[in-house]
Order: C-alpha cells, then sequence, then structure tokens
C-alpha cells in the first residue's frame, strides 16, 4: 500500500502528476479526506499528469457536481459533499460515467459506497501537522 507524504500543494499537485502515469486508462479513483485535506487539489496534478487541462482550470465541483477535463484522455471530477441522499446520487448517472474509458475523480463517495464500483482505487489523504499530508493509495479488485 504506497504512501506518501507531502508538505505543500504544490507538492500534492507534483504527486497527483506522478500518480496519473499509473493510472489504468478507465478508472474509479474515490478520493477520501476531511475538508481541506487536499482532495481537489490531489485532483489538478492528476488531471495535469492525464494532459486534461491545466491545474489553474481545475476549479472544485461542490455545487456544478461534475466537472469535465480533457481531449485524449479524459477526466471526471466529480463531489458528492452537497448531497445527502443516495436517491440524489443515482440521478447523477454515474454508472454510465463509470462505463466510459475515463479517469473519474470522487470526493465524498465512500459516503454512497453502494453506488461505488466494487474495482476501485482508493486514495486517503490525512492532515498532519501545518501543510504535512500523508496519502496512500489503495487499488480493490474483487
Ligand atoms: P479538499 O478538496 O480535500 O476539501 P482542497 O484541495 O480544496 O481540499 O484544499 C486543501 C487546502 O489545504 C488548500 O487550501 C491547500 O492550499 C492547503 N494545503 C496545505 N498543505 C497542503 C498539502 N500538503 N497538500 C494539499 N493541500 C495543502
Ligand atoms: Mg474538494
Amino acid at each position: 500500500m504506497p504512501t506518501y507524504q507531502t508538505a505543500s500543494e504544490e507538492e500534492t499537485i507534483a504527486l497527483g502528476e506522478k500518480l496519473a502515469h499509473t493510472l489504468p486508462r478507465q478508472v474509479v479513483v474515490l478520493l477520501i479526506g476531511n475538508l481541506g485535506a487536499g482532495k481537489t487539489t490531489l485532483a489538478k496534478g492528476i488531471v495535469k499528469g492525464l494532459a486534461a487541462a491545466e491545474p489553474d482550470e481545475v476549479s472544485s465541483p461542490t455545487f456544478t457536481l461534475i466537472h469535465e477535463y480533457g481531449g485524449a484522455r479524459k477526466v471526471y471530477h466529480v463531489d458528492l459533499y452537497r448531497l445527502d441522499h443516495a436517491m440524489e446520487v443515482s440521478r447523477l448517472g454515474l454508472d454510465e460515467l463509470f462505463d466510459r474509458e475515463a479517469v473519474a475523480l470522487i470526493e465524498w463517495g465512500e459516503r454512497f459506497p453502494e453506488l461505488m464500483p466494487q474495482v476501485r482505487t482508493e486514495i486517503r489523504i490525512q492532515a498532519g501537522e501545518g501543510d504535512q499530508r500523508e496519502i496512500t493509495v489503495t487499488s480493490i479488485t474483487i
């Protein structure tokens, strides 16, 4: 279970770029961590690593729910923070999105485990002292 430490926003973006190159063409990645842990920051790096967009162009989909980036490699960035009920989430049609040849980055997806694919990658971000973050990558293949 690879674990990484970062000490700044820039380092987390750089890690995201590096991790992007290890991802399969079609994958669902749950970004797991508290508010402000760095999920969206890591997403910026992954989007950059896949050459789908520049980090400045990546913003939190907290209100818009789903953002789409890319050309050759597509990235969907989803934030389920504002949704409280599985029914609302199922209306988004994530299953159809998960079936696409794309990288789907999901924030707060672990709140709706029954709606997430069983085969997925999980990236957990834990805040430490100050700007320290511990980032752990787990690949689940059932
Ligand atoms: P989340 O999406 O998990 O709520 P964000 O990525 O939006 O979190 O915000 C993370 C915040 O923490 C940003 O303000 C960022 O500048 C700050 N930060 C400080 N240190 C780090 C780090 N090592 N990695 C990522 N973000 C960091
Ligand atoms: Mg976020």
